[in-house]
């Protein structure tokens, strides 16, 4: 029998001090391999349907352990200022944050990307028409036992993909725009943040809204470290989750969900201290102490400036026509022109 992981604990351990300031469930229950682990959210803030709401995501795939690390991390700061700090009150008066931060956690235990039931969650989305995926790592249907399988054609959801859309789309369906950073690791140097589409290279009809956002980032962190791009950039990739997050909401219209994906450099751990990489965990995951702080606090002021935007969301998104068209045009040019990087 495999115990949960340390991951598991420490969370379960927040969840406490947590539903003294705010709502705390169950979404479902993960199984497989003879496990049955809790997928726990968290919730703070108000009730008010039409709020504007920031979701935090980790643990979606097991090998990529740093993820829920960073999510719990913030976790912990936020909860440690709940108790003291009339900003984050009076933020909270005005927007929800909700927090999942180990969507899968009997890949976690197993130390494997997919679930208990060998279907890579962030490719288990219904297809879409239009996709256009990178082959095998852009996801597959044929088996459980290849990477990157998103479930067999036709299958109904996940459990833990399913419980986690749902979710998603109870706290943010009334918002007029709801942001998302969902942390990943293992792809590259850089952190990447990336937003949707990632099954097309076409751009998304928000593009004006995540411009706007890159020009909120550059100016109020100039010195930080992401590299914002839409995931289709690198590869393309059949039922994403977040694709069938954000066309849900922006079929309902009325608002957005932007949701965002932090894929956090690996490479450049791996870089440094070669010999980890012999590790099932180490292509993934900082090993050394100093190495996996600096990651853990890194990421900090990253999660404050999504706070605040979501709560000014009025002052920076919602761009009058001209505005927007001059937001689209800068996206464009940035993102999907030829010869753009
Ligand atoms: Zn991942």
């Amino acid at each position: 029998m495999i115990a949960a992981t340390p991951e598991l604990v420490v969370l379960e351990r927040l969840l406490d001090g947590a539903s003294r300031h705010g709502e705390v469930s169950v979404l479902v229950h993960a199984e497989g391999a003879g496990l049955r682990l809790p997928v726990h959210a968290l919730r703070f803030g108000t009730d008010a349907p039409d709020a504007p709401a920031l979701i935090v995501v980790g643990g979606v795939h097991g090998l990529e352990r740093i993820g829920t690390e960073v999510v719990l991390a913030f976790l912990t700061t936020f909860l440690a200022q709940l108790a003291w700090d009339e900003v984050l009150g009076e933020a909270l008066r005005r927007c929800r944050v909700c927090f999942v931060p180990l969507v899968n956690p009997v890949g976690l235990a197993l130390r494997r990307r997919a679930n208990g039931r060998g279907v890579d969650l962030m490719r288990n989305a219904p297809p879409h028409p239009e996709t256009v995926a990178t082959p095998w790592v852009g996801g597959q249907r044929v088996s459980p036992r290849l990477p990157w399988f998103g479930g067999h054609a036709g299958a109904p959801m996940e459990p833990e993909a399913a419980a986690l859309l749902r979710f998603v789309d109870a706290q943010t369906r009334a918002s007029p725009l709801a942001l998302a950073l969902d942390v990943h690791s293992g792809f590259g140097m850089v952190d990447r943040l990336w937003f949707p589409w990632a099954r097309t290279r076409r751009p998304l009809p928000h593009l004006a809204e995540i411009y706007a956002f890159k020009q909120l980032l550059d100016q109020t962190l100039p010195n930080h470290v992401y590299h914002l791009e839409p995931t289709a950039r690198v590869y393309t990739i059949d039922g994403d989750l977040w694709d069938h997050a954000y066309d849900t909401r922006a079929a309902r219209g009325g608002g957005a969900l932007l949701p965002l994906t932090l894929e956090l450099g690996s490479w450049l751990w791996v870089k440094k201290n070669p010999r980890q990489v012999l590790s099932l965990l180490g292509g993934f995951n900082p090993i050394k102490a100093h190495r996996l702080r600096r990651t853990l606090r890194r990421h900090l002021p990253l999660f404050d400036l999504l706070l605040r935007a979501t709560v000014s969301v009025r002052a920076w998104a919602f761009p009058d026509p001209a505005r927007r068209a001059a937001l689209d045009a800068a996206g464009f040019a940035a993102w999907f022109a030829a010869g753009s990087r």
